[in-house]
């Protein structure tokens, strides 16, 4: 070993699911069990000291996000099925290593045996070439200013990015300012919900938008004050993520009508992670204001 201080280890083992991964029409109908064990190389001395969560790595969150490549879209190779677990881990940024291994025990295979793995070993910055294009639904908001040039230079600049398509726009919503207790009142919001199509990985687009946000001059001063420009990351894929700067789904998306009614607009068979369909959220949390046009941005305008 070189001079750099040993890791530490977190290992899952045992993750399953039912998934429809392989090249057999077969497989791809009926599917079958897929199981993984992930070994996170950590550094946990600091979460140790601290007796602290928020400075190791959430296991429960990382099972949940090897479960879901397990039942999701199907693959043909389990090579694939392990690199992809291994992504979603090393997108958690105190993994600086990890193993997976991918079981396939009821795999096509002509003779008795007991069960087939894939095992991959990924470090940090041996990422093969540009990351996998993903989904993100960004939710914008403004209430100062010219909130509809706003909005429509926002995607603009978002959509120039080389690396950022914006792929559907909802129509624009008027909607009152929620307030907190006591608090002054606002200005109505302008809002909408646009698709992007991204390979840059979550943090980078959040920074990206917040300099957007600061190009229109927003300031950050006063949470839920009046706003030139609030651009948020609601959903990316069915991705969670949990650090001090960036959650994913956003945490209170599931009881926002101006978020939830526009996005519904868009994609009508939206799932929010968590909370289930967006649909019904919408309907839930009641009319959210006045619909005022659906043409309000169009692609290199
Ligand atoms: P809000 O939009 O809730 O009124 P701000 O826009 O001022 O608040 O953002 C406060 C902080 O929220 C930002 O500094 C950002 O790092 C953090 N944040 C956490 N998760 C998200 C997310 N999914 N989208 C946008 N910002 C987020
Ligand atoms: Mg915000």
């Amino acid at each position: 070993m070189t001079g750099q201080p040993a890791l530490d280890r977190i290992t899952l083992r045992g993750l399953r699911a039912r998934g429809f991964h392989g090249v057999l029409a077969a497989e791809r109908e009926l599917g079958q069990e897929f199981s993984a064990d992930v070994v996170l190389h950590v550094a946990t001395r600091e979460a140790a000291a601290g007796d602290d969560l928020t400075a190791t790595v959430n296991y429960a969150e990382v099972a949940k996000d090897v479960v879901a490549v397990l039942a999701g879209p199907p693959l043909d190779l389990i090579e694939t099925v392990a690199a992809r677990i291994a992504e979603q881990a090393l997108r958690r940024p105190r993994v600086a290593a990890v193993d997976v291994t991918v079981h396939k025990p009821q795999a096509p295979v002509p003779v008795p045996f007991t069960d087939v793995t894939v095992h991959v070993h990924r470090r940090r910055g041996d990422v093969g070439g540009p990351a996998a294009p993903y989904d993100v639904v960004l939710a914008l908001g403004a209430n100062l200013g010219d909130p509809r040039e706003s909005l429509a230079a926002a995607l603009t600049e978002l959509d120039r990015h080389p690396r950022v398509d914006v792929t559907a726009v909802s129509p624009l919503l008027r909607s009152a300012a929620v307030v907190r207790p006591g608090a002054r009142a606002q200005p109505d919001y302008l809002n909408a919900v646009a698709l992007l199509r991204t390979t840059l990985p979550p943090r980078e687009l959040l920074a990206l938008c917040q300099g957007v946000e600061l190009g229109h001059g927003r300031v950050r001063d006063e949470q839920w004050g009046p706003r030139p420009l609030d651009l948020d990351l609601v959903a990316a894929d069915d991705l969670t993520w949990q650090d001090p700067d960036l959650t994913l789904p956003h945490p209170r998306a599931h009881e926002r009508g101006f978020v939830l009614a526009p996005w519904a607009r868009v994609a009508p068979h939206a799932v929010l992670p968590g909370h289930g369909p967006v649909a019904e959220l919408a309907a839930r949390a009641g009319e959210p204001g006045e619909w005022l046009t659906d043409d309000w941005w169009e692609a290199g305008g």
